[in-house]
């Protein structure tokens, strides 16, 4: 089982940030993304310091992980997360694919996703 001191499931725009943070904090993060989220649709995100203009989602996505790269800490992960258990007490584990991951700090920044109702067209009655 491998360990870190941090993981974080998410590499979203929320995960980047919290594990920027830990990095730079001098932890070592691991962050778990799978790469489906609401910033990997295109769309151009406003609001966000630093961008008068906005910043398409996958644009900021990539900036972070270029940020988050440069410290030799932190790593990404393309695995999708499926079993995390644990407490502040014991620490926490983490699962995918068969392996385990332990780290002293879990992170869920997972966001939200929209389940669209299936709508039954039909043609107007002739
Ligand atoms: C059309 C549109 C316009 C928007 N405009 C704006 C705007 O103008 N300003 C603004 O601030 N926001 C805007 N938003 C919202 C913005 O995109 C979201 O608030 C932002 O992406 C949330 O970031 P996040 O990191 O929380 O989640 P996400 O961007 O959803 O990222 C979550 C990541 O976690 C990964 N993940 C989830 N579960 C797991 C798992 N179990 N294991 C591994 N990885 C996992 C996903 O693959 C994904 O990559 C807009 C959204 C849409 C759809």
């Amino acid at each position: 089982m491998q360990a870190a001191d941090a993981v974080v499931v998410g590499g979203g725009p929320a995960g980047l940030s919290a594990a920027l943070y830990l990095a730079r904090y001098n932890r070592e993060v691991l962050v778990f993304d799978t790469g489906h989220g609401r910033s990997t649709h295109h769309q151009t995100n406003h609001n966000y310091l630093g961008f008068p203009g906005g910043i398409p989602t996958v644009d900021l996505r990539k900036l972070g992980r270029e940020q988050l790269g440069r410290y030799p800490g932190a790593r990404i992960a393309r695995h999708l997360i499926t079993h995390a258990e644990g407490d502040a007490e014991r620490g926490f584990t983490v699962r995918s694919q068969g392996h385990s991951w332990r780290a002293r700090t879990l992170v869920l920044a997972t966001g939200v996703l929209k389940h669209l109702p299936h709508f039954a067209v039909r043609s107007p009655a002739a």
